[in-house]
């Protein structure tokens, strides 16, 4: 399935090919077609799944042509609990609203900042995506006005309650207009959020993204113990022996996927290092010779793996163990799928063991280990 046949407009298609968005992920194939038809939205997925596209796209297309820009009469809510989360949601909203032939304005509103900037910056905007507590001190001074709400988006539900928003939430629902789309997003369905989904949404489409870690089973794993100095030569040996054509290797820093991509590359094996001390271009250039399979191996750390948006990877490498049991998971989650699974591989020295039995603990499962100390890695 393509994004063009989600029925989104082809200035938005054009700019998720840009973004590099090749395919959408399985959230976004469920959401957009039921924000678009005008639904309300429950929708149980963590930050990662692509949520925030989910709803950003169909907003959008949904506002074209429908916006007045010389007022405080905003169109679209975001609820969000944090600021860090406001800014990150409103530049997927930029991001792709800039794309359009017609502006559409967005802009992200939270505590802790100074009010007045934000009440003049107000005049104008479409789409606000705010923290509670300052989107009612900015209704209360009548910099913003929510009768012209037409979608409100409450954006990981779970946490904004568990930060106790919910005298704040309660009140911003009443001075909502009654008639409006509603979706929300939360990372689990606790009793408080059932709460807010009695009272906000109409019979709405029930979406659950299962996590990575609910699809272990689905991961062929395996790990080799072997010496400090055969980690180099048992990499190499795995990646020809195994024909591995598209291969993510994880290090635990910068230096050390440096490191581990000059050494494959003097050995003849194309590959790149992307972290986060490289330049934005030198990491968009590494991700995209590695989709397009100009390079076969991409070396990186764990900061960097949230931003590598392949949904489906034949293999990843764990050339050292994350110290999270909770990153473990996620750098090998993106091989389980049902149609095609992939493998993920460790590689430890005995010093891992006690720390990899914790992770096997903490994921539930266990792993064969195959002791290669004693094999020839001779030529590799
Ligand atoms: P989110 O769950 O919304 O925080 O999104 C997680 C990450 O996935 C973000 O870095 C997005 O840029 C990226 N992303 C979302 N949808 C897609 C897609 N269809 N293809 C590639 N990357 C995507």
């Amino acid at each position: 399935m393509s994004f063009s046949s989600l029925k989104l407009p082809p200035a938005l298609v054009k700019a998720l090919s840009e973004q590099q968005y090749t395919k959408p992920y399985p959230i976004q194939k469920q959401v957009i077609p039921s924000v678009l038809n005008g639904k309300d939205i429950l929708g149980i997925a963590q930050t990662g799944s692509g949520k925030t596209a989910s709803y950003v796209l169909p907003i959008l297309t949904n506002l074209l042509g429908k916006t007045q820009s010389k007022s405080r009469h905003i169109n679209v809510l975001v609820l969000v609990p944090t600021r860090e989360l406001a800014v990150q949601v409103q530049e997927v909203f930029h991001l792709f609203s800039k794309a359009l032939p017609e502006p559409i304005k967005s802009m992200a509103v939270f505590g802790g900042a100074s009010i007045n900037p934000q009440m003049k910056a107000l005049f104008g905007v479409n789409i606000l995506v705010a923290t509670p507590g300052r989107l009612l001190e900015l209704v209360d001074t009548n910099a913003i006005h929510l009768s012209d709400v037409s979608t409100l988006v409450l954006d990981e539900a779970d946490k904004m309650l568990n930060m106790g928003f919910k005298e704040e939430v309660d009140k911003i629902l009443a001075a909502l207009p009654k008639n409006r789309q509603n979706l929300l997003f939360s990372a689990t369905l606790s009793k408080e959020v059932e709460h807010i989904n009695q009272l906000v949404l109409k019979s709405p489409q029930v979406i659950k993204i299962v996590p990575a870690a609910e699809n272990i089973d689905l991961i062929g794993q395996i790990a080799y113990r072997v010496r400090e100095e055969q980690k180099g030569p048992l990499l190499r040996y795995l990646i020809k022996t195994e024909e591995m054509n598209q291969v993510l290797i994880f290090t635990s820093s910068v230096y050390k996927a440096d490191n581990v991509a000059d050494k494959l590359r003097k050995n003849g094996i194309d590959a790149k290092a992307t972290h986060g001390k490289k330049s934005m271009k030198a990491r968009t250039d590494a991700l995209r010779d590695f989709k397009s399979g100009v390079i076969k191996v991409l070396v990186t750390t764990d900061l960097l793996s949230r931003g590598i948006d392949i949904e489906f990877l034949p293999f990843v490498i764990n050339y050292e163990l994350p110290r999270s049991p909770k990153d473990y998971v996620h750098r090998i989650g993106r091989t389980g799928r049902a149609e095609n699974p992939g493998k993920a591989i460790s590689i430890l020295t005995p010093e891992d063991d006690h720390h990899f039995k914790i992770i096997q603990k903490k994921m539930k499962k266990q792993v064969e280990v195959l002791n290669k100390e004693e094999i020839d890695l001779a030529g590799y």
